[in-house]
């Protein structure tokens, strides 16, 4: 990854042509469109036929629902829920589930797309989809979350299952709630027999139909992906330095197996605060204390050595690699001014607005995009999916290797595709990514 080869994506005007065509908005401000128009610039660099780039520019099904849910208090709360399908060309649909206050239509369009991406990129039989409720599950009890999943499960239940569409957790959701939406599913599918209905979600518990190592396994791709890609720029993981935006699961992970290839961590942020140690922070304790304390606010006044910092002066941390593990379009060209770092692994979806990435670029800060680096959660899903098929489990040693192979796999591709168009690294994701799709559409052809 020399930095000569650094080529910054500037269009002159907003929009693919496909826009027109499909009577799309040109506004360069929306996140669908702009993530549409990147896959769609990297697309006529791959001369991907123009039909299916139309294809790819609309999902294929967009599925929103409302149900009401009866909460601890008695009354009845109406919830909207949405489950979009982009694309299958490639296998089911396949993607998180997200309960957040700010869940929207164009956010899980999005994010559906980036699933069609990642799966394609890391090369798993899957296509790509992306659901969420509109809610505050840190607002609910344990039984208003159960319930409001259960719920939802009902409403969309027709539309999902092992060989179709397969959610999995995302933000605000986690291996319980997967655990109560395989049982409502199962409960209510037409083939209530059939062992084979567990396998409609994955990122499910141990001990109910999940695979080892499916927790940390998106922290661990991002890890092994630094791995791969750290020697192009002259860095090498156990004598660099990191710092991590967002410690849920994503980034605690991250920043768990850093430490312990020996790097250090040296700034961590999340939504309550951001703390700092120049020795490296001990994320073990941080984690701990985030679970107890639900953000590392706070952390400072523990025996274990931080400083409470500024959001400002987080982002100004001069680090090696910059880890954005939290929510999307969270480095903004403010935020990318004050970034101090050589490398920067997306570890959350779509952590970087357009505006973001070419000061980025411009400042010869390398990005290796989120269809590469968070692509280690849903292969690991993938692994889960075939152990429910087979009911043959595997264990950590061949998850591990498994998800390395696949891993280095795709960055590999990323770099080639790099290297042979000339393109930054985010084009050369989607255009590796599309390489697969293409060649799917040409062997299948459009029905009839
Ligand atoms: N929500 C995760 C992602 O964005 C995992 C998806 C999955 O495992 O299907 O990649």
């Amino acid at each position: 990854m020399s930095k000569a080869t650094i080529v910054a994506p500037s269009r002159q005007q907003f929009g693919s042509p496909v826009f027109d065509e499909l009577g799309m908005e040109r506004d360069p401000d929306n996140l669908y469109l702009q993530t549409i128009d990147a896959i769609l610039h990297a697309a006529e660099i791959l001369e991907l036929p123009h039909h299916v780039q139309v294809i790819l520019a609309q999902p294929k099904n967009e599925i929103m629902v409302h149900f009401p849910v009866r909460m601890d208090d008695g009354h009845h709360a109406l919830f909207k829920g949405y489950r979009v399908q982009h694309n299958n060309a490639l296998g089911p649909y396949k993607g998180g589930l997200r309960y957040h206050p700010e869940v929207g239509l164009d956010d899980v369009k999005t994010l559906a797309a980036l699933m069609t991406m990642k799966c394609s990129l890391v090369r798993i039989p899957f296509g790509g989809g992306k659901g969420g409720i509109k809610c505050d599950p840190r607002g609910l009890s344990e039984t208003e979350l159960r319930r409001v999943t259960r719920r939802f499960v009902s409403a969309i239940a027709s539309q999902i299952g092992p060989d179709v569409d397969i959610p999995a957790p995302d933000v605000g959701t986690n291996a319980q709630v997967m655990a109560w939406f395989a049982d409502t599913y199962m409960n209510i599918t037409r083939d209530k027999e059939s062992v084979d209905a567990i396998g409609v979600v994955t990122g499910k518990p141990v001990e109910f139909g999940g695979s080892v190592g499916r927790e940390k396994a998106t922290g661990q791709g991002v890890i092994d992906v630094l791995a791969e890609m750290m020697p192009e720029v002259g860095l090498e993981m156990k004598s660099s330095s990191c710092s991590v935006l967002g410690f849920g699961n994503v980034g605690s992970w991250a920043a768990k197996l850093w430490a312990e290839r020996g790097g250090k961590v040296l700034a961590v942020m999340d939504h309550t605060g951001a703390i700092y140690n120049d020795q490296g922070l001990d994320v073990f304790a941080v984690d701990e204390y985030v679970r107890q304390n639900r953000g590392v606010a706070g952390f400072e006044k523990t025996p274990h050595g931080a400083d409470a910092i500024t959001e400002e002066q987080f982002y100004q941390t001069q680090v090696d690699v910059f880890i954005p593990a939290a929510l999307e379009q969270m480095i903004t060209s403010e935020k990318a001014e004050l970034i101090d770092c050589k490398l920067i692994a997306e570890a959350a979806n779509a952590p970087t607005t357009p505006a973001g990435e070419r000061l980025l670029l411009e400042r010869g800060i390398e990005i290796l995009p989120a269809i590469l680096c968070s692509a280690g959660g849903v292969t690991v899903s993938y692994f889960e999916w075939i152990q429910n098929r087979s009911q043959v489990y595997w264990d950590a040693e061949r998850v591990d290797e498994e998800l390395n192979r696949h891993m280095v796999l795709a960055a590999r591709r990323v770099q080639l595709a790099r290297h042979r168009y000339n393109v930054d690294l985010r084009t050369a994701a989607y255009i590796a990514a599309l390489d697969a799709i293409g060649k799917v559409y040409k062997l299948r052809g459009i029905f009839p």
